[in-house]
């Protein structure tokens, strides 16, 4: 593959971009090289700017469940562009897919639309704490919510205490008020909370983690936490930013039964435009401005081209479920194929695996949290995904990414991939 003129592209967009892109993970700072700047996609193709094809696995960090401009959802967005951008009034499509939305996810009875899964995250703990009149909150150590400040944060080094900013511009005033746990990890959360007695306003996690690797859930992880939080009058908020309309309709309190008090969302609910929502039963979301008085507000929230974006998406999944069987399957097959290929080269390697999420990790050991994901081998790492991209085929630039795949994939896009995997695993 030849990567000339993305490679010119990259200098000139450094010299007017910090680092040359407007999210940090798109540089390719983890596995080292240069970014691969995009003219254009469809279906499960991405075509770079030197004119290579490439199976994506990424999809836009997880929201094209459909695949590139897919037809419906394009139709949807250029019709909305005709009759104007935003108004910054109410409108009817607004309704319409939050209509949707509340039918297809269990638990919720409201739904409010912002820009960004960081943005629903903040102001869904804006929210918890509005509600209960408590300040801290708990997230688990690898889980992303965006970057808001609460949420970068690190274990201190009394983790059971409070945490302390993994940026800088974060003030230690905003860590002290976010406690850090262990993700499947009951025993450790129970600690944290007994040592903050009546302080915490919420818990959020990813309920299926997809940013330290895809790590779902250990056999009644969710459902202790639930108890917890009932017994300790603590809200708890899935964030479902990746995990919502792709594991199922409902998201993972559909898949695994398990009741949020709040959920987050972002990426497919936005059918590839800038969307976030956070939802809750009606008791919570009635705290919201302008009904109650926690303050949330937007100049573009429920942008008509997002809301149509979204409505065509979430319409299209809504009325063909057999979409995440279909989905699920293509991952089994892929993660029997990978797997295959590894071990017949001798790679150490364990995959995770669900729904359309799935991981390749360079460890021996199971991955169940941050730190057994910390464990794998990123020397490995770094040598598939450069090797991947050679063969054409695209994964996240970081081992601690999950692969989203998406319903244009063919058999025979996974069969060529697999046999990538097979070249590139004897390299390794
Ligand atoms: N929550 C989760 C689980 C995410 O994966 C992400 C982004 O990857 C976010 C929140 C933040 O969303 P955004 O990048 O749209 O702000």
């Amino acid at each position: 593959m030849i990567y000339k003129r993305s490679s010119a592209l990259f200098k000139e967009a450094q010299k007017v971009i910090p680092g040359g892109v407007n999210s940090p993970v798109r540089a390719f700072t983890a596995v080292g090289g240069e970014p691969i700047f995009v003219e254009k996609a469809k279906g499960a193709y991405l075509y770079d700017a030197d004119g290579n094809k490439l199976i994506d696995y990424i999809n836009s960090w997880g929201p094209l469940i459909l695949g590139h401009a897919h037809e419906p959802v394009v139709k949807a967005v250029v019709e909305s562009a005709e009759k104007g951008t935003s108004f910054g009034t109410p409108t009817e499509i607004e309704t319409e897919i939050a209509s949707l939305a509340v039918s297809m996810v269990p638990n919720i009875d409201k739904i409010r639309f912002v820009n960004s899964g960081t943005e629903a995250c903040m102001s869904a703990v804006r929210l918890a704490r509005g509600f209960t009149g408590k300040d801290k909150i708990i997230k688990f150590a690898g889980c992303y919510h965006g970057h808001s400040d609460s949420f970068l944060i690190q274990a201190g080094s009394g983790a059971v205490t409070f945490g302390t900013p993994n940026s800088p511009g974060v003030t230690g005033g905003t860590a002290k008020d976010t406690l850090l746990a262990d993700f499947n990890d009951l025993n450790n959360v129970a600690e944290v909370i007994s040592e903050n007695k009546d302080e915490i306003a919420c818990i959020i996690l990813e309920p299926v983690a997809g940013n330290m690797g895809c790590i779902p859930p250990a056999k009644d992880f969710l459902e202790g936490l639930r108890k917890l939080c009932d017994e300790n009058n603590i809200l708890l908020i899935f964030d479902e930013v990746m995990t919502g309309f792709r594991l199922a309709k409902g998201g993972v309190q559909e898949l695994y039964g398990v009741d949020a008090d709040i959920v987050t969302f972002g990426k497919v609910i936005g059918g590839g435009l800038p969307v976030g929502a956070f939802a809750a039963r009606a008791e919570i979301m009635s705290h919201l401005a302008p009904e109650g008085p926690v303050y949330q507000a937007g100049t573009l929230s429920g942008n008509p081209l997002a809301m149509a974006a979204g409505l065509a998406m979430l319409s299209e999944l809504n009325n063909n479920p057999e979409i995440f069987t279909s989905l699920e399957k293509k991952t089994e097959y892929l993660h029997k194929g990978l797997a295959s290929v590894l071990t017949e080269a001798n790679v150490t390697h364990t995959i995770n695996r669900i729904g359309s999420m799935i991981s390749v990790h360079f460890s021996e050991t199971p991955v169940t949290d941050f730190k057994t994901a910390a464990l794998g081998n990123n020397d490995t790492f770094k040598k598939f995904f450069h090797g991947l991209l050679a063969e054409g085929v695209y994964i996240a630039p970081s081992a601690f990414e999950t692969w989203f795949l998406t319903e244009a994939l063919t058999y025979k896009d996974l069969d060529a991939t697999i046999e990538a995997c097979s070249k590139v695993a004897k390299t390794l």
